[in-house]
């Protein structure tokens, strides 16, 4: 009961239960609320690479830690002003406010290697360790959220087919 009553709780909060992470609706929320007016800000859209094969070679709870770590990673190395959102499943979104792309590059750059080291995981004796692909969009005036992860979208998917554990992003 008392765990139920806290997914609630957390749920309302505008928070992912299991990650800590914005959820998508408080994102939107966050978003419609906020003036970017004269500022440059950075939109990226994250996926964990083959994370249905973590699942099915080290089971769910292991596939949960990650997401867990992942989340924790991030929001360690981002400021209070830029937002983390669990998009879906194994899909985050990071909103880099006042940054530009150059800047945000070499975070999510930092972000793959803090994550390329860890290896040890607490419901498996097995070490892995995972990477992730993202998407990565200068937002300049643009105001749509659809428009912006849309686009991110599919700079993923540019990022997926070179081979995963990159960032692909419009040249500058
Ligand atoms: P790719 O590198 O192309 O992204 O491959 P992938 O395996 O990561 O992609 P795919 O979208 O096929 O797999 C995503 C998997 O994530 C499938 C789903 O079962 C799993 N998943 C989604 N949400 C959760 C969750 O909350 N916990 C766990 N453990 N797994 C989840
Ligand atoms: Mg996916
Ligand atoms: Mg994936």
């Amino acid at each position: 009961w008392f765990w139920q009553r806290q997914r609630i709780v957390t749920k309302l909060a505008g928070v992912d239960s299991l990650t800590g992470a914005m959820t998508r609706r408080s994102l939107y929320s966050w978003y419609a609320n906020t003036n970017f007016s004269r500022s440059t800000s950075c939109a990226v859209l994250i996926d964990l690479d083959h994370f249905k094969l973590i699942n099915d070679q080290h089971g769910h709870l292991t596939g949960d830690e990650v997401l867990t770590c992942f989340s924790n990673i991030v929001r360690d190395r981002i400021r209070k002003t830029d937002k983390l959102c669990r998009y879906g499943g194994e899909e985050f979104l990071i909103y880099f406010s006042d940054s530009d792309q150059r800047s945000a590059k070499r975070i999510l750059d930092e972000l793959n290697f803090a994550l390329s080291r860890q290896k040890h995981w607490s419901n498996t004796k097995e070490m892995f360790s995972v990477s992730f692909s993202s998407g990565l969009l200068d937002v300049n005036g643009e105001t749509n959220l659809d428009t912006i992860i849309k686009m991110c979208d599919e700079l993923l998917y540019r990022a997926k087919r070179e081979g995963r554990a990159r960032v692909a992003s419009f040249p500058i």
